[in-house]
């Protein structure tokens, strides 16, 4: 993995620059990263061999550019220009460029820009709601090729689905902070987000759970060696149309605990059937009850990402509609919350058979009433 650094050193900028890495690590050797300097290496994807070949290889891979600070700095604007011409002479070579500062982006762009260089990635990072709020919006207006959402560290949960939804962001990367002051990173921010890229279809990788990760309420210390190993081995990451979520391990919930938390729901227990409903369901017959929750269940539940994910089920016209908002089988959303079900999965026969049971066992306690 090429790494350029044409300057090194950075101002902190926002809430997720407080325990930025640079700092730390200058810190550690006792330099102080506030201040900003032109290195060595700034014409490094252009520096040449003895026999004038270039010493970064195209097959080298994505080359992470200006990863000990910020492209956009504007202390660094007398120096990006000549960043922009190694990046036009390199076309064969794919920039990786991240931001905090997505604002300054039009002003720093080279006059040959147009509507953008295809061996260019424009990512700008958001580390909560706010953030996202401000930078986002920004991101997707550009004139940029190829661009992507870092969400890390992720302080925050975040609502980008709206923006996700416009087809221009190509993935979005999520993780947990570092270091000996990492502020902690809750799962459920983490899950939230993989499921709003899956309703629109956008890659997610989740790369690391920081060193303070909370799951299901219970804080973890993770090592940091252990940090994105622990995170592939989640299955969190997402590519659509490769079932990833099947790797997911996860245990089903205990059934009367289940029951007991939907009664203690305003809004699932608020669902009851009619006694239109249950004329409907007794005339049919529970074995054609089950035929048709296992159809609904089948057709509108059980792809890997569902057609209208979140309206797919009716709030009344079947008794099965009913009951799969009471007990929170009426989307993929709601089967991961209350049931642990990942999302971004097709469902297996027994997901499915758990699924139809539930919806049964449901009508049958409402018949009894
Ligand atoms: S923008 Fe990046 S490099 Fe600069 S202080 Fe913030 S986290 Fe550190």
């Amino acid at each position: 993995m090429p790494i350029w650094n044409p300057w090194h050193g950075c101002k902190k900028y926002s809430e997720g620059c407080v325990n930025c890495y640079v700092y730390r690590r200058d810190e550690s050797i006792g330099k102080d990263a506030s201040v900003v300097t032109r290195t060595k290496d700034y014409d490094h994807p252009i520096k040449k061999n003895r026999s004038g070949e270039y010493k970064l290889k195209s097959s080298d891979g994505i080359v992470f550019t200006c990863m000990t600070s910020d492209f956009f700095l504007d202390t660094a604007d007398e120096w990006r220009a000549g960043c922009w011409d190694i990046i036009r002479e390199r076309k064969d070579l794919d920039f990786f460029i991240i931001t905090k500062r997505i604002e300054r982006f039009m002003q720093c762009i080279p006059p040959d820009w147009g509507e953008g260089w295809d061996n260019v990635t424009i990512c700008a990072t958001c580390e909560n709601s706010v953030r996202a709020e401000q930078r986002i919006p920004i991101l997707i207006s550009l004139p940029v090729k190829h661009r992507q959402l870092i969400c890390e560290p992720l302080l925050g949960e975040i609502d980008a689905e709206k923006y996700l939804k416009k087809g221009v962001i190509e993935k979005v990367t999520c993780g947990g902070e570092s270091g000996n002051n990492a502020r902690p990173c809750d799962f459920n921010w983490v899950k939230e987000l993989r499921r709003q890229c899956i309703r629109t279809g956008v890659p997610f990788s989740f790369k690391q759970t920081g060193a303070v990760f909370i799951k299901d309420g219970r804080t973890y210390h993770i090592e940091r060696k252990l940090q994105m190993a622990q995170a592939k081995k989640s299955g969190y990451s997402y590519i659509p149309g490769c079932d990833s979520g099947a790797e997911i391990r996860y245990t089903l919930p205990d059934r009367n605990a289940l029951f007991s938390r939907l009664s203690a729901s305003g809004f699932r227990s608020r669902f009851t059937l009619s006694d239109e409903e249950k004329n409907y369901a007794v005339q049919k017959g529970m074995d054609t009850m089950r035929i048709h929750a296992e159809d609904f269940v089948l057709k509108r539940l059980s792809q890997e990402n569902p057609e209208k994910d979140g309206r797919q089920t009716p709030m009344k016209g079947h008794p099965v509609f009913k009951a799969q908002h009471a007990t929170a089988c009426c989307c993929r959303s709601c089967l991961e919350k209350w049931h642990n079900i990942p999302s971004g999965k097709v469902l297996t026969v027994s997901e499915q058979k758990y699924i139809t049971d539930i919806l049964m066992y449901w009508i049958e306690e409402q018949l009894k009433k």
